[in-house]
């Protein structure tokens, strides 16, 4: 303890000078050894000049300094460990603000992902494959992420294809939160008969003779069914949330704003995330919020957390950050791409002004989920209200989503000190959105140019795992080329973000959503050492190639947790 105190105090007294020469230098007279210095790279810094550098020293965890080559070779001493970037790019950390990862990691290696499945024909062959070789009874998932224009099909699998695959395996196919498929084995697990009644929203389909289909459809229809399917043991959900963490660093991830999402119950679901985190084996920095989940009885289960957890709890890698994203079932919207927005009830609109009250006078914040701009102008007066009492400049109320967002409403979230999570929900979406929205509207989607404009402060993510792909590097490239997974530009090219621009959304943008932007998000001395080596120059690929880049070393609070090639043995 005594020795890990004195570290901690050589540390801080050490960045403290460092700081003192500003940005870029970090050069002093005897300079202490770092543990790790990164040499001959193109250092994307994303400090304010958006300056770039050859080098890095990385002592105690935090950037000690950040210069050329020959400034970081005065920190090389005998025990420090040096890493030849040759020449490669790196990157901060990516921090996805508006992601649901503690929920994909509980089921994740009992899972198969589609997510980069070229065809039906593949995807097929996966689930028969996982079938030859798991005992009867045992459930094969797919629980969305995938989307039918990314196969060569061009086309969802039927049910009867589902079906025909195994007779003693429950299956279950979910495509995003439109519908997901059983087979016969899976209706008969979850209790699927001709006398199910449709959930609260969602529908069972049903044949001309009354029998159920298989099919399931909307939000509230595939929850109803999926969290029927049984849970992996405790400890494959640690081990399992592990993997997914690992895979997420594959890609140079290093931090996620996660929003909860269906199902994922506080505080017994977070048990996993949690004893990663107490064994010392978190690879990611996880700032999570609380979603209710109990419709009509939210307010409970609010009040419960905000008087159980206060803010500013946690550590800086585990850390609670507010209520959401679904606040309450009421005053949620759902992927709302039709052409009309729904409409909420005066009762919810009552209850949500209930929460937010709740919410804000015990310090707390949300990150609300609206998909529509009409949703936020239902939603937006009661905060507005209770400003005037109690100022929420402060809180960083966060709006998740908003692709048809108007001036006004960007004016009302900016006026209270707020902002905005975008998403590549439309590399999945995007077509549908564009026959169901006005074109201009559709052109813009979202506006996040306009948002920058006035000063709107701007988190990157993807919404993954269900409605969209989780990996970082698509939802870049669809910010700066708009086009979605088929190919299609659906956004105009002057409303396009550039790459730098796009970079610093997906990282110091995202940092202001988790409240820690004074620690990540950039590659300055004194910051957290969170970063990706990339496999490419994400400056100066082609567009079209951003999507296929990926992390070859990927660093947080400077541990390397994946390396690939040359810098696997950084990571073991
Ligand atoms: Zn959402």
């Amino acid at each position: 303890m005594r020795a890990r105190l004195l570290f901690g105090w050589c540390t801080a007294g050490f960045l403290a000078v460092t700081l003192s020469l500003g940005p870029g230098a970090g050069v002093q007279a005897a300079a202490p050894t770092a543990d790790l210095v990164l040499l001959g790279g193109k250092i994307i810094t994303m400090d304010r000049q958006f300056s770039t550098a050859q080098a890095a020293a990385i002592q105690g965890g935090k950037f000690a300094a950040v210069g050329t080559n020959g400034q970081m070779q005065a920190y090389v001493g005998p025990s420090t460990r040096v890493v030849d970037l040759h020449g490669r790019t790196v990157v901060p950390g990516l921090i996805d603000s508006h992601i649901h990862a503690i929920r994909q990691g509980l089921t994740w290696d009992a899972e198969l992902h589609w997510q980069t499945v070229p065809s039906l024909a593949e995807g097929l062959r996966m689930i028969r494959e996982r079938a030859a070789r798991t005992p009867p009874g045992t459930w094969i998932v797919v629980a969305g992420g995938w989307h039918e224009s990314q196969f060569t099909e061009r086309r969802k699998p039927t049910p009867q294809e589902i079906d025909a695959i195994s007779a003693d395996h429950p299956i279950w196919v979910q495509y995003l939160y439109d519908e997901a498929m059983m087979n016969r084995a899976a209706m008969t697990a979850v209790g699927l008969t001709a006398e199910t009644k449709d959930p609260f929203g969602g529908k069972v389909l049903k044949d001309a003779s009354g029998q159920p289909t298989g099919v399931v459809t909307g939000f509230g229809g595939i929850n109803a069914f999926y969290f029927k399917i049984p849970r992996p043991a405790p400890e494959d959900q640690v081990s399992g949330t592990r993997d997914w963490f690992r895979e997420l660093n594959r890609l140079g991830m290093t931090g996620v704003g996660d929003v909860a999402g269906g199902g994922l119950i506080w505080p017994g679901d977070y048990r996993a995330v949690t004893a990663l985190h107490d064994r010392g084996e978190l690879t990611l920095r996880v700032h999570w919020y609380m979603q209710p989940n109990r419709p009509g009885g939210e307010l409970d289960v609010i009040k419960r957390f905000v008087t159980e957890v206060r803010p500013g709890t946690g550590d800086a890698w585990l850390r609670p950050v507010g209520v959401g994203e679904q606040v309450l079932a009421s005053a949620y919207d759902g992927d709302a791409f039709g052409p009309l927005p729904p409409q909420f009830s005066p009762k919810a609109i009552d209850d949500w002004r209930a929460a937010v009250r709740m919410i804000i006078e015990s310090g707390w914040r949300f990150q609300a989920h609206a998909t529509r701009n009409h949703s936020a102008e239902q939603l937006l007066p009661a905060i507005e209200e209770i400003n005037r009492e109690i100022p929420v400049q402060n809180r960083r109320l966060a709006f998740a989503h908003m692709e048809d967002v108007t001036p006004d409403t960007i004016r009302r979230i900016r006026a209270l000190g707020g902002g905005i999570t975008i998403q590549d929900r439309m590399v999945f979406s995007g077509d549908e959105i564009a026959q169901n929205w006005p074109p201009d509207i559709v052109q813009n989607a979202p506006p996040m140019k306009a948002m920058l404009a006035m000063g709107l402060p701007l988190g990157g993510g993807t919404d993954a795992t269900r409605v969209a792909p989780y990996n970082p590097f698509v939802s870049l490239w669809w910010i700066v080329t708009g086009h979605t997974v088929a190919g299609h530009p659906i956004r105009a090219p002057r409303a396009n973000l550039s790459r730098l621009q796009a970079l610093r959304v997906y990282t110091l943008g995202s940092a202001w959503f988790n409240m820690d932007e004074d620690q990540v998000g950039s590659i300055e001395p004194g910051k957290n050492a969170d970063l990706a080596v990339l496999s490419a120059d994400y400056l100066t690929v082609p567009a079209d190639q951003i999507k296929d880049l990926v992390s070859v070393l990927t660093i947080v609070g400077g541990r390397a947790v994946y390396g690939a090639g040359d810098y696997q043995a950084l990571a073991r």
